[in-house]
């Protein structure tokens, strides 16, 4: 899988959305307070929403993450 680490090697962004908020936006990895080698899909389960502070052990599981899609190639 891809990780942030990867991510921050080539320079793309960590996708991440939140249903709770409707947040959507595009986090620098090397910013995301988590271990470089924490996998793309998990990211969104282990941080916080960038605009409401929702995490995914609360009910509902609001956020999702993935590699910036505007880029292709590496898909979800
Ligand atoms: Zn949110």
């Amino acid at each position: 899988m891809v990780t942030l680490e990867d991510l921050m090697r080539a320079g793309r962004r960590l996708e991440v959305g939140c249903f709770a908020c409707h947040y959507h936006g595009y986090v620098d990895p090397a910013a995301i307070a988590l271990a470089p080698d924490t996998p793309t899909p998990f990211a969104g389960d282990r941080m916080g929403c960038p605009r409401c502070g929702a995490r995914n052990r609360e009910k509902g599981y609001p956020l999702w993450s993935r590699p910036d899609a505007r880029q292709p190639g590496w898909g979800g």
